[in-house]
């Protein structure tokens, strides 16, 4: 195959006399064009990525409606961390993360520290320092050892959790998951923490099939060991893609700050909190829970700004864009929303677990995703990666992939269901797989086998 062109050809209609009508895609190039000839060349490179709003491996937002488009569009140029300039902004920067707060059941909402973040992965990051860093005030006190810091969570955690330990030099202890224990549950805890343990981590919707660890039952082992062993390990909850839904779905469901072990809480806005890509929150429950040490006041803005991030510009404008939400739905309107996006969750589930080729491994019952995989003994011809294949040949982004680690022989195939993805277009869906099923099956021999598939994206 040949090696996709080093070069761009402008378009004849776009070129000036005088100027090149090839460049370099490698270098800056010597001499600009006109900016209907820049804009046309970037259409041009990106017009072979995807269609995001048939993309069903992705958590982030792909649609907004036009207004919030209209509000983005005036907010390009704020920087969020301009606060002197647009303390507007900041206002409404503290207004949101009142609200999160509030529906997560902080004890006093307002007084809870709060950060926006560029996603869940800042967010992640900050919890863990804040982890680690009471961990250490707390052993330097007592004349103890604070060389060797470890972090227990399931072997099933998203990537940002293995970059923090890599990052900030903490150990991670990952709990394998099994047939068993399909997830994060409490039970093998006492063997994994130890004085050395900053926290426990449970994730409120585990990226590979949806599912809630519970994080009540994390509490209650960790009271146990406490009781047993004098340990007293706080729980950081990562509900990057739950935070946004549990309040709305499962209100009854005690995962948040209601459970006093909760340290701390992170969400994407940008997953369900149903802003377009570059937003995060993270919430403490009290100025206990947030060492005082991590936060900067720096003063070459104008004013005292204090600052707890690990970006200093970031833009502002989804901020905004949230807020925008809030207002525009309000409780009822997310419930709305999310209720809609889980019904059509479970329809594709129930769909896709009656053909005879699948299993479900989780039904969109928590967050509005799930997963299934080949029933055993269905057939040697093919496998979900080449289902991934043929989908993709017809626009549908349904990602295959291994379980992690202890699971890994078992591949599993997932759907998100973002708002957009309507009842009708599940239907076209529901079609398509249908009718690639049955290429699949009818094919004569079988198709090599492969472990790896197009996307799978956390
Ligand atoms: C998506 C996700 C993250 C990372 O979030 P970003 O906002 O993409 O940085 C972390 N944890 C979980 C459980 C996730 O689903």
């Amino acid at each position: 195959m040949p090696e996709p062109a080093d070069e761009i050809t402008i378009n004849p209609f776009r070129r000036r006399p005088g100027a090149a009508d090839r460049i370099d895609k490698h270098r800056l190039p010597a001499e600009g064009m006109s900016p209907a000839a820049a804009r046309d060349v970037v259409r041009d490179e990106t017009m072979l990525d995807g269609n995001a709003r048939l993309n069903l491996a992705t958590f982030v937002t792909t649609w907004m409606e036009d207004e919030a488009k209209e509000l983005y569009a005036d907010a390009f140029d704020k920087n969020m961390i301009d606060k002197d300039e647009y303390p507007q902004t900041a206002a409404i920067e503290q207004y949101c993360q009142e609200m999160i707060a509030d529906l997560w059941h902080a004890p006093d909402p307002a007084a809870a520290p709060t950060t926006s973040t560029i996603g869940s992965s800042e967010a992640c990051m900050l919890a863990g320092i804040a982890l680690k860093r009471r961990w250490q005030h707390r052993r330097e006190a007592q004349g103890a050892d604070t060389s060797k810091p470890n972090l227990v969570m399931s072997a099933a955690v998203q990537v940002c959790w293995e970059k923090f330990c890599n990052y900030f030099e903490v150990e991670p202890r990952l709990v394998p998951i099994s047939a068993e224990h399909p997830t994060l549950d409490g039970s093998q805890l006492n063997d994994y923490v130890d004085e050395h343990t900053i926290g426990v981590v449970g994730i409120l919707g585990v990226t590979y099939t949806g599912a809630y660890e519970p994080i009540a039952d994390l509490q209650q082992a960790l009271d146990t060991i406490a009781q047993q062993r004098g340990l007293d390990i706080p729980i950081h909850v990562d509900a990057a893609s739950g935070g946004m839904i549990a309040p709305f779905l499962q209100p009854e469901l005690e995962w948040d700050f209601r459970l006093p072990r909760v340290a701390s809480i992170n969400t994407s806005g940008h997953k369900y909190g149903l802003v377009y890509p570059g937003l995060g929150w993270v919430v403490w429950r009290d100025r206990d829970a947030l060492p005082e040490s991590m936060i900067f006041r720096v003063s070459y803005l104008g004013g005292e700004t204090p600052t707890l991030a690990l970006n200093f510009s970031r833009p502002g404008a989804q901020v905004l864009l949230q807020f925008f939400l809030f207002l525009r739905l309000g409780r009822s309107g997310y419930e709305t929303v999310q209720g809609e996006s889980q019904q059509v969750a479970q329809h594709l589930a129930a769909e896709i677990g009656a053909m005879p080729a699948f299993e479900l491994i989780s039904d969109g019952s928590t967050i509005p995703v799930f997963a299934w995989r080949q029933v055993a003994g269905h057939t040697d011809k093919w496998d979900l990666y080449d289902l991934s294949d043929r989908l993709r040949m017809h626009g549908w982004q349904v990602p295959a992939y291994p379980m992690p680690d202890d699971l890994a022989e078992v591949t599993v195939q997932r759907i998100v269901v973002r708002n957009g993805l309507t009842m009708d277009l599940a239907n076209e869906l529901l079609a398509v797989i249908a009718a690639q099923v049955a290429y699949l099956d009818n094919l004569t021999a079988p198709l090599p086998k492969r472990t790896t598939s197009h996307a799978f994206t956390h």
